[in-house]
C-alpha cells in the first residue's frame, strides 16, 4: 500500500515507476520484472510503465484469493461489514473524482465531460448499490412433501472469481464486476484490459485505504494472451466473469472447460435502432447521434445499424449528417471535446479497415470516413462517419465496428424491420423511437435483445439487469439478476423425526 499518501494527482500516479500490481495486499512488480507501455491515445505518447503480469502472477494472485476466502478476516465478517466496506469504496471514488475522471480520461481518451458525469458517477453507484445487498442474500424455506423434513436453502459466495475487463469503460467495468462480486462474499483476481489498466489500479489502491483484507482484491495488469489466458485456465478458479468481444468470450469458455468453473459472458453487439415516422424526429436523430457516438461508438450496445422508416429516411440522414459534422473533436482532456479518440492504434487499424470495406461493398458516407487531421493527426481520432446506401447483407451492417461508424437503412413495415433487425447473431439491445403505444409493445416483445429502450438509449442503472440474447453472451450483470452469478444454492435437509 506504499502508493496510497503519494497518489493524490493524477501526476503523482503516473510518476510512480513502474505502476504496480496488487497481490494479497501487496503492490508488487511482476515476477518476470516486465513492464508495458499505457499509451495517451489523443497523442500517441506513453503515459505510464505498469507490471505486465503472467502466470506466474496469476498464480500468487490466485493463491492470496484461496487464503483469503478461506481463512482471516474476510469470511468472519458479517454482512453488515461487508456492506460498509463497500460503501467506504464509493465514499472515496466521491472524494476522489477529479483526480479518477483525469486519469480515466488520459488512458482511455473519452471526453472528460463525459468520465466527469457518467463513469466515475455511476462507479461510485454501483458500490453503493451493491453494498446494500451485502445484507440481502436471503435463502429460502421450501414446503417440500417428505414428511418430516425442514428444508431450506442457503446462498453461499462461488468462492475465487476470476474478472477480466475491457478498455471502454475501464473504471464503470471495474465495478461491475468487483461490487457484486464483493457483496456476495467472494474474493477477485481482475484483470484490466491492457490498454487502460491505471483507473482500476488507482481503484486498488482506494479499496485498500477502505479497510478490504489482504488478498480479497487483487488486481493484476496484463494481456489477454497471457495473464487473461492464465485466469481463465486456471484450476483454482471457481467463476470466471469476463466482459468483451464475442471472438475472445468463445476462447474463454474453452479455457475454463477443464475445471468447469462457472462462467459468465457480456460480449458484443451490433444493436439496431429503428426510428418510426410517428417519433418526436428531432429528439429521435438526437438520440440517434448519442446511441453512435457516445464514447466514440466504443459501446457494446451502440445503435450501429439505424433503421429509418422510408418516409423520414432523408430526414434523419441529413439531420445526423448535420449534427456529426458540427462533433467538436479533440483530445479527451479538453473539456469542449464531444469526440474523443478511439482507444488504440489498433482500434484505429480496425475501423479504418471496415470503413474502407464499406466503401469497397458499396456504401457511401455521408460525412466522415477518414481520420481527423491536422494537430490531431497525432492521436488516434476517426470523423464520426455515417453511411448511406447499405444493405443488410454488408460486412458493415452485420460485423460489430465498435467505433464512431454507423450504417443508415430504410424500412417500411412494423414487422419488417423487427425481422430484419433480429437478423444477426448479436442481442444484447436495441431502441425504438415513436409515440404509439400499440407498436412499443410490439416492438419490445418483438425484439431479440437483452435490454430495449423506448425513445432513449445508453440508460444504464445499477438496479437495472443488463446483457445479452445470443451470441452477446451468458448471465446478467446488475440488479439483483447479477447475485445468481455470484453465489450457489446450497439446500439443506433436516430430519425432525
Ligand atoms: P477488444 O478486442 O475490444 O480489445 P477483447 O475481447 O480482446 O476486446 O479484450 C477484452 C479483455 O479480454 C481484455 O482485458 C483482454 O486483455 C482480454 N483478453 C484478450 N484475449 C484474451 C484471451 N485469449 N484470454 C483471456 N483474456 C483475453
Amino acid at each position: 500500500m506504499a502508493n496510497i499518501e503519494t497518489a493524490t494527482t493524477p501526476s503523482a500516479f503516473l510518476a510512480q515507476h513502474p505502476i504496480k500490481m496488487l497481490i494479497g495486499g501487496q503492490w508488487v512488480e511482476a515476477a518476470s520484472g516486465k513492464t508495458f507501455d499505457t499509451i495517451n491515445p489523443s497523442t500517441g505518447q506513453v503515459l505510464a510503465k505498469v507490471a505486465q503480469a503472467e502466470a506466474e502472477d496469476i498464480d500468487r494472485a490466485v493463491a492470496a484469493g484461496r487464503r483469503a476466502f478461506e481463512s482471516g478476516q474476510w469470511p468472519k465478517l458479517t454482512p453488515s461489514q461487508r456492506g460498509r466496506l463497500l460503501w467506504k469504496v464509493a465514499d472515496l471514488i466521491e472524494q476522489h473524482a477529479e483526480e479518477l475522471a483525469e486519469l480515466e480520461t488520459l488512458d482511455n481518451g473519452k471526453p472528460i465531460k463525459y468520465s466527469r458525469l457518467v463513469d466515475v458517477p455511476l462507479t461510485a453507484d454501483h458500490f453503493r448499490y451493491f453494498a446494500g445487498w451485502a445484507t440481502k442474500l436471503e435463502g429460502e424455506t421450501i414446503p417440500v412433501s417428505v414428511p418430516n423434513m425442514f428444508t431450506y436453502t442457503l446462498r453461499e459466495p462461488m468462492g475465487v472469481v476470476g474478472q477480466i475487463i475491457p478498455w471502454n469503460f475501464p473504471l464503470q467495468m471495474a465495478s461491475w464486476k468487483l461490487a457484486p462480486a464483493l457483496a456476495c462474499g467472494n474474493t477477485v483476481v481482475l484483470k484490466p484490459a491492457e490498454q487502460t489498466p491505471l483507473t482500476a489500479l488507482r481503484l486498488g489502491e482506494l479499496i485498500c485505504e477502505a479497510g478490504f483484507p489482504d488478498g480479497v482484491v487483487n488486481i493484476l495488469p496484463g494481456f489477454g494472451e497471457t495473464a487473461g489466458a492464465a485466469l481463465a485456465a486456471h484450476p483454482g478458479v471457481d467463476k470466471i466473469a469476463f466482459t468483451g468481444s464475442t471472438e475472445v468470450g468463445k476462447k474463454i469458455v474453452h479455457a475454463s472447460a477443464d475445471n468447469l468453473k462457472k462462467v459468465t459472458l457480456e460480449l458484443g453487439g451490433k444493436s439496431p435502432n429503428i426510428i418510426f415516422p410517428d417519433a418526436d424526429l428531432k429528439f429521435a436523430v438526437r438520440g440517434a447521434m448519442n446511441a453512435i457516438f457516445f464514447n466514440q461508438g466504443q459501446v457494446c450496445t451502440a445503435g450501429s445499424r439505424l433503421f429509418a422508416h422510408k418516409s423520414v429516411y432523408d430526414s434523419v440522414l441529413s439531420g445526423m449528417t448535420d449534427l456529426a459534422r458540427k462533433m467538436n473533436l479533440g483530445p479527451g482532456i479538453d473539456p469542449t471535446t464531444e469526440l474523443g479518440p478511439l482507444v488504440s492504434q489498433e482500434q484505429l487499424d480496425r475501423v479504418m479497415n471496415y470503413i474502407a470495406i464499406g466503401k469497397r461493398e458499396g456504401a457511401t458516407p455521408t460525412t466522415g470516413g477518414e481520420r481527423a487531421e491536422g494537430d490531431l493527426a497525432q492521436g488516434y481520432f476517426v470523423k464520426p462517419t455515417i453511411f448511406d446506401r447499405v444493405a443488410d447483407d454488408m460486412t458493415i451492417a452485420r460485423e460489430e465496428i465498435f467505433g464512431p461508424v454507423v450504417v443508415v437503412m430504410p424500412f417500411e413495415e412494423v414487422e419488417e424491420v423487427a425481422a430484419r433487425a433480429n437478423q444477426s447473431i448479436y442481442g444484447l439491445a436495441a431502441a425504438v423511437w415513436t409515440n404509439d403505444v400499440k407498436k412499443v409493445h410490439k416492438m419490445v416483445a418483438a425484439l431479440k435483445a437483452g435490454v430495449v429502450w423506448v425513445n432513449t438509449y445508453n440508460q444504464f442503472d445499477a438496479a437495472a439487469p443488463f446483457g445479452g440474447y445470443k451470441q452477446s453472451g451468458y448471465g446478467r450483470e446488475m440488479g439483483h439478476a447479477v447475485l445468481d452469478a455470484y453465489t450457489q444454492t446450497k439446500t439443506a435437509w433436516i430430519n425432525l423425526r
